[in-house]
């Protein structure tokens, strides 16, 4: 496997990557886009503060607003009518005088003309063009650029305004030297930051996680120490209970194929020595080569075969291949046919087996499988029965289904094993009363056949009082 990259190193860099696109937008902000943006601003205020002066052009009170609006915007206005056919600066006295850092106080009036004439050559009225100034003055020695702002406008009498704004956008040099520091200086809070975060976030997540790893590493072996002492967040603490559970289930599937190995060889060797035993015994007594001794040796090999076949069956179902046929049948049929095979155990061992069947119910099943889950339910009900000998086997068709159930009087089910018994390889107790082919696989085979054909299954039990086992299933068409 490629080793991947670690979650250390993930993290890290993930959060460099975030800082270095912050720092990278703070730089295009602040060094590419903050003049133009800054002069889109000035031409924005520049254009409101002509608009507000030309609505009270007429208004007593021009040369105040005239006044506010300079120091508000950091504007420099100039307004000039026509009534005296004649362009004549009104508000000299409250404007800065020729002498200041107002462009428009310095500008000759061929270029005031020029800049009018192009106003009213255009459809609004309106001019506006950036003007280069270089400036020596004891604190700068730089270009200074203005924007000039022309608006022609109507008055009531039939006359003549400009008003005229300008706004000055430079110098920014000072701005960005001094924002160049701060991002310096950020950039590098930044990426310490960074560093102190992702140690940090490190032992918040990985460090769990590398514990937990360490731990799960000798879980093959059904090992698993949890971790009670890290200070973990959830997930990390569900990751842990799922390892422990894990552990345990190793831990029990490796006692339960322990404990088949030796049920497997336990009940492979009680035919086999029959077999052996009987067969030897036939050869050296030729008198005792009778019919039912040879019946116990074919009766021997049939329970290996059982056996055998059930291991097969088990090992095919782990592994999915076991593949249903079904096929529409009669499950009242299929029962008293399979009951017949019982009658043996009525008349020879004194078993009674009650059954009421109703008389024919069609259900969609694989035949031989259905057999086989029958089957496994009578021998365990034979088996456990104990003394009491009595069997009742019953169907019932109700809300569109067939329950079958097999009920017996035996010793029953303790009730911390009744959900293990579903199992593989679970037995409840070694001891059989009787052994067939009580490998503790039996009821695994069925529940696995049972869920292929999606049909509903349980037990209820009572020690000493004995156990009902069932199954249902839909009914195609009752009789
Ligand atoms: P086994 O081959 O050992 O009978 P099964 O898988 O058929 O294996 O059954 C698993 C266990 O469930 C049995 O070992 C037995 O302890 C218990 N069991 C099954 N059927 C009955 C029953 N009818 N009465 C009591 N215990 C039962």
């Amino acid at each position: 496997m490629k080793k991947k990259i670690s979650l250390k190193y993930k993290i890290g860099v993930s959060l460099l990557v975030f800082v270095v696109f912050i720092l990278l937008m703070l730089f295009v902000f602040q060094f590419l886009l903050l003049e133009p943006m800054f002069e889109q601003y000035k031409i924005s205020t520049v254009k409101s503060v002509a608009d507000t002066v030309a609505q009270n052009i007429e208004s007593d009170d021009l040369n105040d607003i005239i006044f506010e609006n300079q120091t508000a915007y950091d504007t420099c206005i100039r307004v000039f009518t026509n009534t005296d056919s004649m362009y004549q600066p009104p508000n000299d006295q409250i404007g800065p005088g020729p002498n200041s850092g107002c462009i428009l106080y310095r500008m000759n009036y061929s270029k005031v003309d020029q800049y009018i004439t192009q106003a009213m050559m255009s459809d609004d009225h309106t001019y506006l063009v950036t003007e280069n100034e270089h400036m020596i003055m004891p604190t700068a020695n730089e270009d200074y650029r203005n924007i000039i702002y022309t608006k022609v406008i109507e008055t009531d009498d039939e006359g003549m305004a400009v008003v005229m704004v300008n706004s000055g956008i430079t110098p920014m040099n000072a701005t960005t030297r001094t924002l160049k520091t701060q991002l310096l200086f950020i950039a590098g809070i930044l990426i310490l930051a960074v560093l102190v975060l992702t140690y940090y976030l490190y032992r918040q997540i990985a460090k769990p996680l590398s514990v937990i790893n360490d731990s799960a590493k000798s879980l093959p072996e059904g090992k698993y120490e949890a971790d009670e002492t890290t200070n973990r967040y959830r997930e990390a603490e569900e990751l842990n209970e799922t390892l422990v559970q894990a552990a345990r289930d190793i831990q029990k599937a490796d006692h339960a194929k322990r404990d088949l190995i030796a049920n497997v060889s336990h009940d492979l060797r009680t035919p086999l020595t029959m077999i052996s035993g009987y067969g030897e015994m036939m050869q050296d007594l030729p008198d005792e080569k009778t019919d039912e001794n040879l019946q116990v040796i074919v009766d021997e090999a049939h329970r290996l075969t059982n056996l055998v076949n059930d291991l097969l069956d088990l090992s095919r179902m782990q592994e999915n291949k076991i593949v249903l046929k079904p096929e529409v049948l009669d499950l009242s049929d299929l029962l008293k046919t399979q009951l017949k095979k019982y009658e043996v155990y009525t008349i020879n061992e004194g078993y009674v087996i009650e059954q009421n069947l109703t008389d024919s119910v069609l259900i969609r099943a694989d035949r031989k499988r259905l057999e086989q889950v029958f089957n496994n339910f009578m021998t365990n009900a034979i088996n456990y029965s104990g003394d009491k000998k009595h069997i009742i086997v019953s169907e019932t068709v109700s809300g569109g289904k067939v329950r079958v159930e097999i009920r017996d009087f035996g010793e029953g089910i303790a009730p911390e094993d009744l959900k293990n018994i579903w199992d593989r390889y679970y037995k409840v107790d070694k001891q059989h009363v009787r052994v067939s082919n009580g490998s503790g696989i039996g009821l695994s085979i069925v529940r696995e056949i049972l869920e292929l054909h999606h049909a509903e299954y349980g037990v209820s039990s009572e020690l000493g009082e004995g156990s009902t086992f069932w199954f249902e299933f839909p009914v195609v068409k009752a009789g």
